[in-house]
């Protein structure tokens, strides 16, 4: 049988190798000359005026959310549909998430249920790009300018998808990313905030170091003298090493290949499943570019005889790293204690029951690709009731 193939996997060669070493062996192992480059180059490559380098994709939500102002009592409103971290961010800073439902097409929010949601008490929005497709941004910056909210945009999936021509992480108040091994491009752990405000740019930068700072511009009571520094905040330490960074740069060269690679294999994919009656292939807008972290098929469940876990496990039983994404997050026991009820995001848990991840990585090989599509179609195929 074939060995198993992940969902996705980092792509590391040993140029990285290489670049990470260099820096082991210089005088900066954190806070030095790598993470600046980083910042530099990967603003210049979403063109934002200001990037920030973090320690996590967590960490930049809880940097962003600290940012927009989320406080104690605030509420912000985003997609169940997520990693439950886009919606942990508003937890740790004493505010509410608030869940939207997402659009059946794009299993993007959708900007009239985030309409829906706005109270007295919102501050912010996180929509997110699942799978790499860009959300309505458009409409929802509209909405928040409306209202007087602040766009977190979690692009954790979108590093390089564009729309309306422009690169995700230049559109919102502020965008986040993460490079997680299953992420376009890998830190080991890391993450990024973009924004093109100085007045965020500066917030970020405090909160990711504990709250101090050592500007003395900046200061609020008078410089004592070429040791001080001041707290201003409650921050933490979010920083992220230069190793990381020398790893981050060498990745980024590689960005454009990565992508490359992904549509490829979406396009073997869309092209086996389209005229498949057991599968939905992804719906794509005709204004957006998806940079592919994801391909989430929906099965369609009218025409089958199980239901998706039966899928699931006699795909992963064919050593198919088949995955699904997301648990709807108000689903988790923790958010259901909080009193998150069931059912008050109907279309994402009705996709929820029927979608399933197919591997997808730069680094996959024609024949692990062509392995997948026959394992689903036989699989499914056999469960088909026509
Ligand atoms: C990966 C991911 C995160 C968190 O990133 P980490 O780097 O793992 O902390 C947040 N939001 C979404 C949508 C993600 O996919």
């Amino acid at each position: 049988m074939n060995k198993f193939i992940p969902y996705g996997q980092q792509w590391i060669d040993d140029k990285d190798v290489d670049s990470v070493v260099s820096i082991l062996k210089s005088d900066w192992l954190t806070t030095g000359p790598k993470v600046k480059e980083f910042e530099k180059k990967f603003a210049d490559y979403v063109k934002s005026k200001y990037a920030v380098a973090v320690s996590s994709g967590t960490a930049a939500l809880h940097t962003a959310a600290f940012a927009a102002g989320i406080s104690k009592g605030d509420e912000a409103i985003t997609t169940a549909m997520t990693f439950a971290a886009s919606a942990n961010c508003v937890l740790y800073l004493n505010g509410k998430p608030v869940f939207a439902d997402i659009d059946k097409e794009t299993y993007n929010i959708d900007p009239k249920e985030i309409e829906n949601k706005i109270t007295k008490k919102t501050k912010a929005l996180i929509p997110v790009d699942y799978t790499g497709q860009p959300c309505d941004i458009d409409n929802i910056n509209k909405i928040a300018e409306n209202h007087d909210l602040v766009v977190i945009e979690d692009s954790s999936h979108a590093v390089g998808a564009t729309y309306k021509g422009k690169k995700v992480g230049s559109l919102s108040d502020l965008s986040i990313f993460s490079f997680h091994p299953v992420k376009h491009i890998t830190t080991g752990e890391g993450g990024m905030i973009t924004t093109n405000s100085k007045e965020m740019y500066e917030k970020l930068l405090l909160f990711r170091s504990h709250g101090q700072t050592k500007n003395p511009k900046k200061f609020v009571t008078s410089n004592e003298g070429d040791w001080f520094y001041e707290q201003q905040e409650l921050g933490f330490n979010y920083r992220i090493t230069d190793l990381l960074c020398a790893l981050g740069i060498s990745q980024l060269e590689k960005i454009d290949d990565f992508i490359f690679r992904r549509k490829q294999i979406v396009n073997k994919y869309n092209e086996a499943f389209n005229e498949n009656d057991n599968i939905v292939i992804p719906t794509q807008k005709d204004n957006v570019e998806s940079s592919w972290h994801l391909y989430v098929i929906q099965l369609n469940l009218e025409n089958l005889k199980v239901n998706r876990k039966k899928i699931f496990n006699e795909l992963r039983l064919k050593n198919i790293g088949v995955h699904v994404h997301y648990i709807p997050v108000y689903f988790h026991p923790y958010y259901q204690k909080l009193g998150y009820k069931k059912g008050i995001c109907p279309n994402t848990e009705w996709l929820y029951n029927r979608i399933l991840t197919l591997p997808l990585y730069p680094k996959m090989k024609d024949e692990d690709v062509d392995c997948v599509i026959k394992s689903v179609i036989k699989v499914v195929n056999n469960y088909s009731k026509n």
